[in-house]
């Protein structure tokens, strides 16, 4: 895919949040696509998760990294998750330790932290 930017997402597969990180991701990186890696839950999957899902996790991002030439690998949660069904709080500290782990797998990206609040805007987690 040569000249297009990608950017990757560990996202909840949950159909609301699909749609506003994509076009976040598109508007402030400029990137052309949006690799979407999906679990339910998916920020309590990286802050809680066990080695096996963790490497299954890095496997896909792997792909999108190395064959995209994805630079920017974004952490969602969002409010009223199903798979994940904690106070705001709860999701910012699993968005912020599932950060960490990304960023311990040492892909040459730069991770970054979102929430989708309950107007399904998409804000960055500091
Ligand atoms: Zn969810």
């Amino acid at each position: 895919m040569k000249g297009k930017k990608f950017a990757t997402a560990l996202n909840c597969m949950d159909g609301r949040v699909q749609e506003p990180v994509i076009k976040f991701l598109k508007n402030k990186y400029k990137v052309d696509f949006v690799d979407m890696i999906t679990e339910p839950g998916m920020d309590k999957i990286l802050a809680e998760g066990d080695q096996k899902t963790l490497n299954g996790i890095s496997q896909k991002i792997a792909i999108s990294v190395k064959k995209h030439g994805s630079k920017i690998v974004a952490i969602v949660g969002h409010e009223d998750c199903a798979g994940n069904p904690v106070e705001k709080e709860k999701h910012i500290y699993h968005i912020k330790r599932g950060k960490k782990i990304i960023e311990s797998m040492n892909f040459q990206v730069k991770v970054l932290g979102l929430w989708v609040n309950g107007k399904w805007k998409v804000e960055i987690v500091k």
